[in-house]
């Protein structure tokens, strides 16, 4: 069989007065008018365990969007057993069966729900209308679609034969379940984790960021509607140590599919080491960890171009991505004039609560987060060698606002070149234009990550040398563009370094982390 030539979903606008736009208001309205209770999914259970959890929109803190029940050890166990137990009708289910549930939800989510898993996105997560609609609409819906034509591709592979020998593959599910462990700043990485694994015929086990809870559980109603048998995707909130324990020392753990820090990821792999001896088979470990993304600049480059790529790739979700341009390195020679239209269109920038769709930036996603970039942003205050371009105030009594920050540095390895702050504050470097190949290295050695970088030049010979030297300093490389936006299928997923073990999201890379293949001999 052939599945639907995949093509990405078209980005609806919003615009005063559209359809689209009243939709979303209604959704937005009706979400923020009742209070919702939010269970976990185990097997063909809701559960509610009276331990609840306030949820509330970032940007808007004493607001209650409701509530979710998180569990404790018992539930993990539970959605192990209910993932084990819907793993062997799961795994024979034919491929067509599985596509058309995945392909099903791509359609609500185009259709019925976009409005909802939009708007929840934007109240959950402090995402403006167009941020939400690129990630909980567009980007999950083309992880859902693209990821069933690749795996159609995956099965096609079949090694050769010889006269009176059929030599075929099969692409069998992992044996056991996947954790999948996801983060709150994409909602379309939510559902991808979880949903790539069981594509493949996989069982898993979900835990979303405490800070995600809101979106996840629209995901999970589209994925019922869809069709999605009992216990494929079991979605728990539980404690991360509390879940990891279980999770990493038992016989089935299969998998684990991760975004989030890089730190977590590390004890995560240390963990699935020292239990190594448990598992019934070496478990797959994928994961999408930091960035501290660059964005090089050349004599040669467009003045707009790099003032649109800085502020769009540092500010847009409020520097929440792990793509987010973070550091940039800028001639002496252009400073002034890049300088000037910073500030000019930084003070033009709209900051508020997502509601209003006039505001571009928008809360961070919680208190935590907001004192950590606070701390980075005050340390930079007292710093003599750092002066503050824009921004530096912020204020959380009704949200966790941080104005767009711009500190301009005279050490390329002060800590905001270096370290990730994931919050919208991009540290600038001023380079004397004839060191260009000296920044060319500081690049490479002053962080240790290495996800997504750009450089802005019009001199080819610049583009090509910077695009060589630069070669294992991000997996996703930008030439004359921000370095965020990855599509998929334009530009799949990923980094290496400390960011990650670069298994391109929304990829044929990706989804062959989730099958052990056997191979079949047979002799006439
Ligand atoms: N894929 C997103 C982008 O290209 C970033 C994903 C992330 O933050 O993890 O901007």
């Amino acid at each position: 069989s052939k599945v639907p030539t995949p093509a990405n979903e078209p980005v609806k606008e919003y615009r005063p007065g559209s359809p689209e736009r009243e939709a979303l208001k209604e959704a937005i309205k009706e979400l923020r008018s009742k209070e919702v209770d939010i269970p976990m999914y185990i097997g063909s259970e809701q559960v509610f365990t009276g331990n609840k959890i306030r949820l509330s929109p970032p940007h808007d803190h004493q607001h209650t969007l409701g509530y979710f029940h998180e569990g404790e050890a018992a539930h993990v166990h539970q959605a192990i057993k209910a993932a084990l137990s819907a793993r062997d009708s799961w795994a024979n289910l034919s491929w067509e069966s599985r596509a058309a549930i995945f392909l099903k939800a791509a359609d609500l989510i185009a259709g019925p729900y976009r409005a909802k898993i939009n708007a929840a996105t934007m109240l959950g997560q402090s995402k403006n209308a167009y941020q939400a609609e690129i990630d909980s609409a567009c980007e999950l819906i083309d992880f859902l679609r693209f990821n069933v034509s690749y795996m159609t591709q995956i099965y096609q592979e079949q090694p050769n034969s010889a006269p009176g020998i059929w030599n075929r593959l099969e692409y069998r599910p992992l044996e056991g379940f996947v954790f999948a462990l996801t983060p709150f700043n994409f909602t379309a990485i939510a559902g991808n984790l979880p949903t790539s694994a069981a594509l493949m015929g996989n069982v898993a086990v979900w835990k979303p960021a405490y800070t995600q809870v809101y979106s996840a559980q629209v995901i999970m109603e589209v994925l019922q509607k869809a069709g999605l048998p009992d216990g494929v995707i079991n979605l728990i909130y539980v404690d991360g140590p509390v879940a990891g324990d279980i999770i990493f020392s038992h016989p089935e753990f299969a998998g684990i599919h991760f975004t989030g820090s890089t730190k977590v990821f590390q004890q995560i792999w240390s963990t699935i080491g020292a239990n190594i001896h448990k598992y019934k088979s070496y478990p797959r470990i994928v994961g999408e960890t930091g960035g501290k993304d660059f964005v090089l600049v050349h004599q040669s480059a467009n003045v707009d171009e790099v003032v649109t790529g800085l502020l769009r790739g540092a500010f847009e979700y409020q520097g929440q991505k792990c793509s987010a341009a973070s550091r940039a390195y800028l001639p002496e020679s252009l400073w002034p004039e890049i300088e000037a239209k910073l500030k000019e269109q930084v003070a033009g920038l709209k900051m508020g609560g997502t509601e209003d769709f006039s505001n571009f930036i928008n809360a961070v996603i919680d208190e935590r987060s907001f004192r950590k970039i606070a701390g980075y942003i005050d340390e930079a205050k007292q710093n003599p060698a750092v002066t503050v371009i824009t921004g530096g105030h912020y204020d959380s009594s009704v949200g966790y606002f941080i104005e767009p920050t711009i500190l301009k540095v005279e050490d390329p390895s002060y800590r905001t070149m270096c370290e990730e702050i994931f919050g919208p504050v991009l540290s600038i470097y001023v380079y004397n234009d004839e060191a260009f190949d000296d920044v060319i290295n500081i690049i490479n050695t002053t962080s240790p990550y290495a996800l997504t970088g750009s450089i802005f030049s019009k001199d080819r010979y610049v583009v090509e040398k910077v695009t060589k030297a630069l070669e294992n300093a991000a997996g996703n490389f930008y030439i004359n563009d921000k370095p965020t936006g990855a599509v998929v299928g334009q530009q799949p997923f990923g980094g290496a370094r400390a960011s990650g073990t670069n298994d391109k999201a929304g990829s044929l890379l990706n989804l062959f982390r989730w099958i052990s293949a056997r191979t079949i001999k047979e002799t006439f």
